[in-house]
């Protein structure tokens, strides 16, 4: 097949993992006969370098017209001054915006090669495969905020529509993994909350009797993420509660390096990125762990191009260089002698033939 890819390498080791992914996916395209024609643009802290915008018009325009955007990471300290006029994370922002992805995908997979490098005991890691669905652009993030001397507001709204819409993305995601959907809320207290699940529990048996649906309270999620793991297959929640589970979830696998994520909408164009940020702290050290970015490119083959037998390709072949005893230093423990970023990308790209 044909497919176009913007790609988005971003600032701090955005440009290093981005090039991993890309190499890859050539790899992919040689192997499986594709064609992928990649179109790099500028994001973040590089774009207002050189454009004076986080989000240039040239960038839109090459997203709008791709089958799927590949994103590094945006942010630095470079451009982290609070009184700065433009921000690297507003062009994330708004590129979520204009694609319109309303829902935020992120695989939790452990390898059980890598137990040693969570904080959690291996017997309670054992087997945990779970996927977080996080609505990305309702609730409490995006409402009417409010403030003055004494006091500060912000308005969370969820409509029928935008409910209907996210557990319709999970619950398909369920009936092709283990069948199993768990409805994180807070209808205890909030009255979004008890919107959420009225149409989780009418939505489902109709549209989905297959499923089998399980309801938590946020508060209880967090601890059940924590105690039972791999008994949750796919998570659905709202934005905030979301945003707070899945770096809970991302500390089950070890590293922010591990780690990929899809953002999708109503067309089959996604924002696909590793969940970790520019992590200047190693930029231009060669270190990165590739696996976020090169796990978030079979995401876009899976979601956005329809090839899900290049996409197992792709995470076996991760899955294969771990197993082989490729520890890029963040996933490395005593006795290992890590590989650079280039170093594991070959490693996974060998793995691939
Ligand atoms: P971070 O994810 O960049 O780094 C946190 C820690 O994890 C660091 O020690 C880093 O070295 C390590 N790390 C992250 N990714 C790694 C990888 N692939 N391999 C090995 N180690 C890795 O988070 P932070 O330090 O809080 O933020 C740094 C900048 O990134 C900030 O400007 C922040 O705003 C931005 N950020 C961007 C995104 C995004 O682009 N989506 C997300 C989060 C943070």
């Amino acid at each position: 097949m044909e497919a176009v890819i913007t790609l988005l390498p971003g600032d701090g080791i955005g440009p290093d993992v981005t090039q991993c992914a890309l190499e890859v996916l050539d790899a992919v395209a040689t192997r499986y006969d594709h064609r992928f024609t990649f179109d790099t643009q500028l994001i973040g802290g590089a774009a207002i370098d050189m454009e004076g915008d986080p989000l240039p018009a040239a960038t839109i325009a090459s997203c709008k017209g791709a089958d799927a955007v590949l994103l590094g990471a945006v942010g630095g300290p470079k451009w982290s001054d609070p009184n700065a006029a433009v921000r690297p994370e507003q062009g994330l922002l708004k590129l979520r915006s204009v694609l319109g992805v309303f829902a935020n995908i992120r695989p939790v997979k452990i390898y059980r090669e890598l137990v040693g490098a969570s904080p959690l005991r291996p017997e309670i890691l054992r087997g945990v495969d779970m996927v977080v669905v996080r609505e990305l652009t309702g609730g409490i993030y995006f409402g009417d905020k409010t403030r003055d001397e004494t006091s500060a507001s912000d308005l969370c709204t969820y409509t029928v529509s935008e409910v209907e819409r996210i557990v319709r993305v999970a619950a398909k995601l369920a009936t092709v993994r283990r069948g199993k959907l768990c409805s994180v809320d807070k209808a205890n207290v909030l009255e979004t909350s008890r919107l959420w699940r009225d149409v989780t529990d009418r939505l489902m048996p109709a549209e989905f009797p297959e499923i089998e649906v399980e309801t938590l309270l946020v508060d209880a999620a967090a601890m059940h993420l924590l105690s039972r793991p791999a008994d949750f297959d796919v998570i659905v929640t709202e934005n905030m509660f979301g945003d707070i589970l899945t770096d809970e979830a991302s500390m089950l696998a070890g590293s922010l390096g591990m780690l990929p994520s899809a953002s999708l909408g109503d067309t089959s164009t996604g924002l696909y990125e590793p969940i970790h940020g520019s992590a200047p702290d190693i930029a231009g050290k060669g270190i990165a762990n590739p696996c976020a970015a090169i796990a978030s490119a079979a995401l876009a083959l899976r979601h956005s191009l329809g090839l899900e037998t290049e996409a197992l390709a792709i995470e076996s072949a991760i899955a294969a260089a771990i197993a082989n005893g490729a520890r890029t230093v963040d996933i490395a423990t005593a006795g290992d002698s890590p590989v650079s970023t280039s170093e594991m990308t070959a490693e996974i790209i060998r793995g691939l033939q």
